[in-house]
């Protein structure tokens, strides 16, 4: 579903190029459950934004769902961002004036796929992660594990094929961290494809591969 060939991306900071991916090459199958471990500063969170099409590479070739994306037009990338990736952040990113609900809901006012009853949809995704209770529930009235529940039922609104997950478990505990990583394994055992960017050894046991990025590399 996602091959990365060659793939660089450097920064420019004043006259001096940073090169923060090297080369790298990932093929990451539909259905697949992959983990990329690695230190801080190794550039997983370049590379997810690289992966989730926020980004571009500065050389290489980046193919989702078998299309060069170089090839797309700004417009034409969001589009496949907003239908075929979801995304879930470590901080949960949900907006505080909304309810669950709403932020569930959130991703699909931009886009027109008018055949989707979102509001079933996003109803059926909070009951999926055990929040039809609180759906009403604005963030502030959430816990963490809750808050990231919804941030999962969000990244599923428009049925996309692949879940990208920056740190998803970076502000939980290890008793909320398994939850999340239940949905994720369910969600996995559907036939959704995730990617996982992960410090914890524990977490990164739930993938059914694991990737490991050192200085920009992809080693092993
Ligand atoms: P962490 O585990 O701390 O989240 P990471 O592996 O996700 O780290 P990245 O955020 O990908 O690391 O950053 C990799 C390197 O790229 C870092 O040295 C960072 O300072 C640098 N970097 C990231 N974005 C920019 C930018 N816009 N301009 C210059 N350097 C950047
Ligand atoms: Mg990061």
């Amino acid at each position: 579903i996602i091959t990365l060939n060659n793939i660089c991306k450097s920064y420019w900071v004043g006259d001096m190029e940073l090169q923060i991916l090297k080369n790298i090459n990932l093929d990451v199958k539909q259905g697949e459950f992959v983990a990329i471990m690695g230190p801080s500063g190794s550039g997983k969170s370049t590379l997810m934004n690289i992966i989730g099409c926020l980004d571009r590479p500065t050389c290489g070739t980046l193919f989702v769902e078998g299309r060069d994306i170089s090839k797309m037009s700004d417009d034409e990338l969001a589009r496949v961002r907003g239908m075929v990736i979801g995304f879930v952040f470590q901080s949960y990113n949900l907006v505080p004036r909304l309810t669950a609900l709403e932020n569930v809901k959130l991703p699909t006012y931009a886009n027109s796929k008018g055949n989707m009853d979102f509001d079933k949809r996003a109803r059926d995704l909070l009951k999926m992660v055990r929040l039809e209770e609180r759906m009403h529930y604005k963030p502030n009235k959430l816990s963490g594990g809750q808050s990231q529940r919804v941030a999962v039922a969000r990244a599923m609104i428009n049925d996309p094929s692949l879940i990208l997950a920056d740190e998803p478990t970076g502000n939980l505990d290890s008793k909320t961290s398994d939850e999340i990583m239940k949905i994720f394994t369910d969600l996995n055992n559907k036939g959704r494809t995730i990617v996982m960017i992960t410090h914890e050894p524990d977490v990164s046991e739930y993938a059914g591969r694991i990737v490991h990025l050192k200085d920009g590399i992809i080693e092993g």
